[in-house]
C-alpha cells in the first residue's frame, strides 16, 4: 500500500500492452504517481517477428526476446515477478504469488488504478491433437519446433495447411461498429504462406501448389477489409496456392491432416495452426467482463462500471482482432486518461478515443513483405496494400525500435510506417 500519499497505479502484465502502458504512464505522469508491474516471467517476446525468424533457420527467442525489469527500472516503476491469481475489484486489491521460486506465499497489493493487460490463452489445448501433431509460431518454444522440424531433417517435402481455429468473441457492451469476427488474428497464416512458398522454392521443394490456407469464416482475413483480401486472394489463386473457407472450427489434427467442423478435411504434412485466444480465469468471472471473459469498456478503455480500471491489448473487449497495433493505441489513450484525472494532461489527448485500424505487415521471402492499412471493416475508408522491400525494411526496423527504446517506439509503426510506405510513394507517383 501507498508510503507516500502518490496514487497507486497498478499495471497486470508485462507485454507489449503491459510494458507501452507503464511507460506512457510515466511519461504522462512523471513522478506524480507509483506504478507497479506484475507479470509471471521478466522477458517480452517480440511475437511479430518469430516467422521471419523460423524461415531464416534462426531460433526465434535469442533474437526476440527483450529484458523488462531493467527498462522498468530506469522510469522507477517497480516490477513484481509472479502468478496474478484473483482481482478484487471492490476492495481494489489484487493477490499476486511470486514466483521466481516456487514455494512462495500469496501476498496483495492495493491500486487507486488498475490497467488490466494479460493478454488472452491461446487456446492450444482444445484442439484435439495439437501437442503430436501441430505446429504454430505464437512463442518462442513453437517458433523453434517448427524451425527444427524444417531445418534439420523432419519435413517430407509433403502439403503444408496453415490457419486458424474458431475465435469466439463476446457481445456485451460491444460498440454497433466492430464486427463479429471468427478468428483472432490471420494476417500470421497469411504471412507464413507467402513466406514458406518461398522457402519451398528456394529448395526445389515446390511452391505456393503445396500449401493451403484454411479460415472459419466466409473469407480470410475480412479484418484487413474485403476490398484487399478480394485482390490477395486473386494473387494467391494465379499463384496456385489451396484456399478452403467456411471451415468453423478445427475438430482435430491427425497425422494425414487437418478435420474440420463443418465435414470438410485437408490433407497435410505440416499443420500450422492459430487457435482461439480464450480469456484468463483471472478476469472471465468479473463484473467487467463480457460473456466470453473480455474486458468491456469504454472508447476511453475505462470500464464503464468501475472507471479507476482499464484494460489494453488483447484482453480488452474492443481489441478485434487480436492486434499489438490496437494495444498500443489504447495504451497511450490510457496513459492520457490518468493523466488527465491527476491534471498532468488538458486538452485534445484527453478526449482521443479509440478507433481500430489494422497494420500488418508480413514477410514474403527474398527481403520482401506485404503491408496492409486498412480500417474499412470498421466503416472507415482507409484501405492501403501494398508490397514490396521497403515493407520488409520497415518490419525489421519496427523490432529495432521497438527494441531500442524499451517498448515506447512512435505509434505501432503507424506514424512512421505511414510516413515512408503510404505518404513518399504517393509522392513518388505524382
Ligand atoms: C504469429 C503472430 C504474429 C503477430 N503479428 C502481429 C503484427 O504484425 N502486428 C500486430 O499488431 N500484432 C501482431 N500479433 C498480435 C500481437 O502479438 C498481440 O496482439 C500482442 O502480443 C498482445 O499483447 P498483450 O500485451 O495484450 O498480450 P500478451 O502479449 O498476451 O501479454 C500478456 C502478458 O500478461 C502476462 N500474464 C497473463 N496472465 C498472467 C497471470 N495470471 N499472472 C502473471 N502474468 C500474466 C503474460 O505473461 C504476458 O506477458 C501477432 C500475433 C501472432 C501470434
Amino acid at each position: 500500500m501507498p508510503f507516500n500519499g502518490k496514487p497507486q497505479v497498478l499495471v497486470l502484465g508485462a507485454n507489449f500492452g503491459g510494458l507501452t502502458v507503464s511507460r506512457f504512464i510515466r511519461d504522462r505522469c512523471g513522478e506524480a504517481v507509483d506504478i507497479t508491474v506484475i507479470d509471471r516471467k521478466p522477458t517480452l517476446i517480440f511475437v511479430p517477428n518469430i516467422p521471419i525468424e523460423v524461415l531464416a533457420n534462426n531460433n526465434p527467442a535469442p533474437k526476440l526476446h527483450l529484458n523488462v525489469p531493467p527498462i522498468l527500472e530506469k522510469d522507477d516503476t517497480v516490477f513484481i515477478q509472479a502468478e496474478i491469481d484473483e482481482i478484487d475489484l471492490q476492495r481494489r486489491e489484487v493477490s499476486y504469488r511470486p514466483n521466481e521460486r516456487p514455494g512462495a506465499a500469496g501476498e496483495k497489493i492495493g491500486y487507486d488504478y488498475l490497467v488490466i493487460a494479460m493478454g488472452a490463452r491461446l487456446a492450444y489445448d482444445r484442439i484435439q491433437g495439437f501437442g503430436q501433431f501441430g505446429h504454430t509460431v505464437s512463442d518462442g518454444y513453437y517458433g523453434n519446433k517448427l524451425r527444427r522440424y524444417l531445418h534439420e531433417g523432419g519435413y517430407k517435402g509433403g502439403p503444408i495447411a496453415i490457419g486458424s481455429a474458431r475465435f469466439h468473441q463476446g457481445s456485451r457492451g460491444k460498440p454497433d461498429w466492430l464486427p463479429d469476427s471468427e478468428s483472432a488474428c490471420e494476417g500470421p497464416p497469411l504471412e507464413l504462406a507467402l513466406g514458406l512458398a518461398t522457402w519451398l522454392g528456394d529448395r526445389g521443394l515446390g511452391g505456393p501448389e503445396k500449401i493451403t490456407l484454411f479460415t472459419p469464416a466466409d473469407m480470410i482475413a475480412i479484418d484487413a477489409g474485403e476490398e484487399i483480401m478480394q485482390q490477395f486472394l486473386e494473387m494467391a489463386s494465379q499463384m496456385g496456392y489451396g484456399y478452403v473457407h467456411s471451415t468453423q472450427d478445427i475438430s482435430r489434427l491427425t497425422q494425414d491432416g487437418i478435420e474440420f467442423a463443418n465435414g470438410d478435411s485437408v490433407e497435410a504434412e505440416v499443420k500450422i495452426v492459430f487457435p482461439d485466444w480464450v480469456a484468463h480465469d483471472q478476469l472471465r468471472d468479473l463484473p467487467i467482463a463480457d460473456e466470453q471473459g473480455f474486458i468491456v469498456t469504454d472508447l476511453k478503455m475505462r470500464c464503464r462500471d468501475d472507471p479507476n480500471v482499464f484494460a489494453v491489448g488483447d484482453c480488452a473487449a474492443l481489441t478485434v482482432p487480436k492486434l499489438g497495433a490496437h494495444g498500443h493505441q489504447q495504451a497511450e489513450i490510457v496513459a492520457d486518461q490518468i493523466g488527465a484525472d491527476l491534471g498532468k494532461v488538458s486538452g485534445e489527448a484527453t478526449e482521443r478515443t479509440f478507433w481500430p485500424e489494422i497494420i500488418c505487415i508480413g514477410e514474403m521471402g527474398h527481403h520482401r513483405a506485404f503491408y496492409i492499412h486498412s480500417d474499412a471493416w470498421y466503416g472507415g475508408d482507409v484501405s492501403v496494400f501494398k508490397m514490396g522491400y521497403l515493407y520488409y525494411a520497415l518490419k525489421l526496423a519496427f523490432k529495432e525500435m521497438y527494441f531500442m527504446t524499451g517498448g515506447k517506439p512512435p505509434q505501432w509503426g503507424v506514424p512512421v510506417t505511414e510516413l515512408v510506405a503510404e505518404r513518399r510513394l504517393d509522392s513518388s507517383k505524382a
